[in-house]
């Protein structure tokens, strides 16, 4: 654990947003969302998020504020051509100095005009200013440079608004002077995805690991049904920031089992693509209150022609007995949303594709079309493979919106050929 002395010293980020755009709530300010949990990784704690309008006062004193403060200001944003990019006139401000044009950032942005085979507009040139003592930061992803400047103690990287360019810059200058800087804290962070249990239930299994101030500290989250295991450990080295998590992490997945699909990117149709991959097997979809989506999670993944061979969504009565080759009277017996209708499509479904394996949905979305004995959010989800087929019957609770019904729906899908996959 840091000592007294390194807390004190510790690295502190202040993030600050700059658009109109954002605070008018036109668009939504994702880049301090994925600058903190960079910053998480690095050992830097962030003090605070800022979202400024194109307001040059504002930004000046906020600019201010947070130099005094932290160790580490990241500003995204507002570093174009138009007069409504403020951010160098506000960096100026801030320090007291005055802009002066920089020649060679000035000869890289008519270079890149000039690639293009067109002529730089001469508004600009205002991109190639900078308070004098700031350095700038050549932009090799998009035209705005970004730029460095030190107020008092604290760096300050204005980075553009764009997030594929900011992210690349972020790694470019700001990873490699936080790294440099004392007082970081060695973090290693990891996140485990687990499907298949509620939050609370999960929660209760690891309990003991999820103590306050213990070290690594352990979370979970929820979203879209994946509930996820956020490990954060702290070590006097990288390593030792490692080993800690890792054990945690061997301590989480022997406890949560066959609930855990996977860690950090993984997603349950990557992973399940993983293993159809290896296996050499392929699959193939019926869908019907899903619409396409659990067609559309799989081939998500970059590759997936590999094994998902296609599908069907027999939304009417006519289609599943069309397409299908389902009997109308089988359908007319037990209704679509039913067992025996969602082993019939998943059956058909596997012999019209010739798949190793296919899965069917059929169920009741919502908000309409609810019965007593048939309530909305009723779906039977089935499985077909060379040894016959299983079927899973879901009561997602009314209370859940159509979108989520479905997305749950085509997960679970997912989730129940990944752990018939596993046994494989
Ligand atoms: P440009 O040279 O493209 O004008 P810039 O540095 O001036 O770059 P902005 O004009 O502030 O950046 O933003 C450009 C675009 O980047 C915005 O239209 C928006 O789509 C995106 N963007 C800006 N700030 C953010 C943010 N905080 N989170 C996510 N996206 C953002
Ligand atoms: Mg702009």
């Amino acid at each position: 654990m840091a000592s007294e002395a390194t807390q004190s010293n510790q690295v502190r980020a202040d993030i600050i947003a700059m658009g109109t755009e954002l605070t008018t709530g036109a668009s939504t300010d994702t880049n301090s969302a994925w600058l903190s949990s960079r910053f998480v990784e690095l050992g830097v704690s962030t003090r605070r998020h800022v979202t400024i309008a194109d307001d040059l006062p504002a930004i000046v004193h906020e600019v201010r504020e947070s130099a005094r403060c932290a160790k580490v200001v990241v500003m995204t944003g507002g570093l174009g051509p138009t007069v409504d990019d403020m951010t160098r006139d506000a960096l100026a401000d801030a320090v007291g100095e005055a802009l002066v044009l920089d020649e060679s950032a000035l000869a890289e942005i008519e270079a890149f005009y000039a690639s293009l085979g067109r002529e730089m507009p001469e508004t600009n040139r205002r991109q190639a200013m900078r308070p004098e003592s700031a350095t700038m930061l050549r932009n090799d992803w998009g035209t705005a440079p970004g730029l460095r400047i030190r107020i008092g103690d604290a760096e300050v990287f204005s980075l553009p608004g764009v997030p594929r360019e900011m992210k690349a810059m972020f790694a470019a200058y700001v990873v490699p002077a936080v790294e440099a800087m004392a007082g970081r804290e060695h973090v290693s962070v990891r996140v485990i995805r687990t499907f298949g249990a509620g939050e609370s239930n999960l929660a209760e299994q690891i309990s003991d690991l999820m103590t306050v101030g213990r070290n690594p500290a352990v979370g979970t989250t929820a979203s879209e049904g994946v509930i996820s295991v956020r490990i954060v450990a702290r070590g006097e080295s990288d390593e030792a920031a490692d080993a800690l998590a890792q054990k945690d992490i061997d301590a989480v997945r022997e406890r949560l089992g066959v609930l855990v699909y996977g860690e950090g990117d993984d997603t349950l149709a990557s992973v399940v693509g993983k293993r159809l991959a290896e296996l050499r097997k392929t699959v193939s979809t019926a869908e019907s209150c899903s619409g396409g989506l659990l067609g559309a999670m799989l081939t998500d993944v970059p590759g997936s022609s590999a094994y998902y061979v296609g599908g069907f969504i027999p939304y009417s009565y006519e289609q599943k007995s069309e397409s299908l080759g389902i009997p109308m009277e089988l359908i007319q017996t037990h209704g679509a949303v039913s067992e025996p209708c969602a082993e019939a499509m998943a059956e058909r479904c596997r012999a019209l594709t010739k798949s190793d394996y296919a899965l069917s949905i059929t169920g009741i979305a919502g908000p309409g079309g609810g019965t007593e004995d048939k309530p909305v959010g009723l779906v039977y989800i089935a499985l077909a493979d060379s040894a016959g087929v299983k079927v899973k019957e879901c009561r997602f609770s009314e209370r859940l919106n159509r979108e989520v019904i479905r997305d749950r729906s085509a997960r679970t899908a997912l989730n129940m050929l990944r752990r018939k996959l596993a046994e494989s």
